[in-house]
């Protein structure tokens, strides 16, 4: 049923209400309070404080007045009384006020005070009359000219032509056992909760089922989204490539390769595989056995990474571990000259290199294979689902091969990567140590520089990381040159200083890291470019600058740059933020060099938007439910997982309404991720 039904909502409302993605009654009955107004806690009068919201409850002592102001407005006022004192009220420009309002009536008034040479008052409160005893209010999204009062008259008229008996998307069974409250009463009580009790368990309700669906559309995905491959890869080559290595496999490592090649050996549908570890826990050498044993078997292998240096450093690992085996390797990278790019893709195009390395430019529309038979993305993190996708549909089927950090949180992966077979490497190389972290405040800079000193002449290496320049929008934080400049004309004159930003053209950045990487340079300036993947074990410092800018997981990005060596490393925080709450988060990277333990304390205090950037995740857009709210997540894991036990099928008749919420919810906006 059109919008257009209801009472009081014509073509301009229509319009209005379309905007804000509300198009029937329906969509309008989960056109969710973006916020509640709680007048369940009543201020009295002579509490009241400046700058702060209440909701007083109060007799209105006089009647309306209305004065014309500049600009033909009006300005009403009015006098309110409780049992301690008396307030001023003002309203702007509503002409209805003094119909609205009658002298001697008990009102809520919900609103903001500020003061004046007057003293006290409360301007353009919300209000009800007592007697109508409503106690909670929603507050909706609205747009230019739709009053939130429209809104809520249109969902209260929806919600009246609900019938008695709804049928609810969760089975009784699945309600019961998870003390969830029934559909109707939670779309009810969502909009216009009787009391904080009431709302709650509508939000739960909600909620929960939201990150449902999301959770078993996930799982669906996982079962039916690739169809089967005709790659044939038959031998195992993971020990022999395991001759070519500088080091033994961990454990770990051993098993996630061992979980990748059954998964292209097994015949029928492809690899859909997430392999997981820390920073420094050696997921390359694990995506190079994979492509060496693709390769062997006589397909193309292609590997993604999120930077032009990240790409750098794998195709020159590939390469010096592929030497001599035959097996022919090129980097592609929007880097390159317009003519090396054009010879690569034509060397991918007709088959005669086995394995590209590359950024962006793997998945341009010019980019094309032969025979692509294993797709890589690493630090999956930085890209999204529909990137994923795009490299998987350069070729029939191929097998994906995702790595990733730890960034995200556990019961968040589930959901995330459901769609996922999961490795996890949970060991580190043999003789790694804990990375010491300590905070610093700028005072003591000079003993951290003392420090670095002591490092290099040990012939070890350093980073001090320096605030964005490239996102320059962090006022009085020195420039990165201007910053490096700084240094090697003072204390370290006599060290040479590489230095790498944002800025920099690709080949300059590449030529420096390059020599950080020989030695040359014992020390590197350089802002965030090298958070992910670089790696250089001989150094054994990172000096954060302005620590506070940056999130925890970022932190621990950052600070896994050493420590990927014997040696023992060392990071410093600096800081002068006094704030309790932001040396906390500090504090957190001092106490554990656990990357999980770091991306949930990460997601509890910057939530889930700063924590993906702009949703990078690709997944559906939630209308109620947090990633944040792990509770909820863990909850919705448990029942996802009931369901599967019970019904085994989501095609089970019981779950058709559930099924259909699946549908539409991945119909949406995540349709991407079906490639
Ligand atoms: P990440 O998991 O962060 O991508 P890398 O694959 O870059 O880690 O590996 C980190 C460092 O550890 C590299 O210098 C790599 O050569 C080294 N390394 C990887 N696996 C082992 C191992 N089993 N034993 C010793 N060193 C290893
Ligand atoms: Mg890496």
């Amino acid at each position: 049923m059109p919008v257009s039904k209801l009472s009081g909502i014509g073509p301009k409302r229509v319009e209005q209400l379309e905007r804000l993605g509300v198009r029937s009654v329906g969509e309008l009955i989960r056109f969710y309070p973006r916020a509640y107004e709680d007048w369940t806690t009543v201020e009295k009068i002579e509490n009241l404080q400046n700058g702060g919201a209440y909701c007083v409850r109060a007799v209105l002592g006089t009647d309306v007045s209305n004065a014309m102001i500049g600009g033909g407005r009006i300005l009403s006022k009015a006098t309110v009384y409780d049992d301690t004192g008396t307030l001023r009220l003002v309203f702007f420009n509503n002409r209805y006020i003094s119909q609205m309002l009658a002298r001697g009536v008990e009102y809520f008034f919900f609103g903001k005070i500020t003061a004046d040479s007057f003293g006290f008052q409360m301007v353009s409160p919300s209000f009800s009359k007592v007697s109508d005893g409503v106690v909670i209010h929603p507050v909706y999204r609205t747009t230019a000219g739709l009053p939130g009062k429209t809104v809520q008259n249109a969902v209260r008229q929806a919600l009246r032509l609900l019938p008695n008996e709804i049928n609810d998307t969760l089975p009784d069974r699945v309600r019961q056992t998870f003390g969830l409250c029934g559909l109707r009463e939670a779309l009810v009580n969502i909009h216009f909760p009787p009391d904080r009790d009431a709302l709650d368990s509508a939000r739960r309700r909600l909620i929960t089922e939201e990150l449902l669906v999301l959770n078993l559309g996930m799982r669906e995905l996982k079962g039916h989204g690739r169809g089967t491959t005709g790659i044939k890869i038959t031998k195992d080559y993971s020990d022999r490539f395991e001759t070519l290595l500088p080091f033994t496999l961990t454990n770990a490592q051993r098993r996630c390769i061992a979980d990748c090649v059954s998964d292209l050996m097994r015949g029928g549908a492809p690899m859909n595989r997430l392999v997981q570890g820390d920073v420094g826990s050696g997921k390359t050498a694990v995506a190079a056995s994979v492509c060496y044993t693709a390769a062997k078997n006589g397909c193309q292998a292609a590997v993604m990474a999120p930077t032009e240096i990240l790409a750098r450093q794998h195709y020159k690992t590939f390469s010096k571990l592929l030497e001599g085996t035959g097996l022919r390797v090129a980097l592609l990278t929007g880097a390159l000259k317009e003519s090396e790019k054009k010879q690569i893709r034509a060397q991918l195009a007709s088959g005669e290199l086995d394995l590209v390395i590359g950024t962006h430019a793997l998945i341009t529309e010019k980019t094309e294979f032969c025979n692509l038979g294993v797709a890589v993305t690493d630090e999956q993190h930085r890209f999204g689902v529909a990137q994923r996708a795009k490299l998987l549909g350069k070729g029939e089927n191929p097998h994906l091969l995702v790595m990733s950090a730890t960034p995200i949180p556990r019961t968040l992966g589930l959901i995330i990567f459901g769609d996922l077979d999961i490795s996890i490497i949970d060991e580190l190389p043999p003789s790694r140590k804990p990375v010491k972290t300590v905070l610093m405040n700028s005072s003591q800079r000079d003993r951290v520089y003392n420090f670095i000193h002591s490092e290099i002449k040990n012939g070890r290496q350093a980073y001090i990381v320096c605030p964005l320049v490239e996102e320059g929008e962090l006022d009085n934080v020195a420039s990165a040159e201007e910053y490096a400049a700084e240094l090697m004309l003072g204390r370290f004159s006599d060290v040479p200083v590489g230095i790498v930003h944002g800025r920099m053209k690709s080949d300059e950045k590449e030529a420096v890291m390059a020599k950080f990487a020989s030695g040359e340079y014992p020390l590197l300036v350089a802002t965030t470019v090298i958070e992910v993947g670089v790696d250089v074990p001989n150094a054994s410092v990172i000096v954060i600058e302005n620590a506070e800018h940056f999130g925890l997981s970022q932190l621990h990005q950052l600070r896994g740059r050493v420590g990927r060596g014997d040696a023992q490393s060392y990071c410093v925080l600096i800081s002068d933020a006094t704030n309790p709450q932001t040396t906390a988060r500090l504090e957190v990277m001092c106490s554990t060099c656990d990357g999980f333990k770091i991306a949930d304390e990460d997601l509890k205090l910057r939530g889930p938007g700063d924590f993906f950037g702009e949703r990078q995740h690709g997944l559906p857009q939630l209308s109620i439910a947090d990633f944040a709210d792990t509770k909820s997540l863990e909850l919705s894991q448990k029942i996802a997982d009931y369901i599967m036990f019970v019904y085994k099928d989501l095609r089970n008749e019981e779950l058709h309404l559930l099924k259909a919420e699946i549908d539409r919810l991945f119909d949406s906006g995540g349709h991407n991720m079906l490639n």
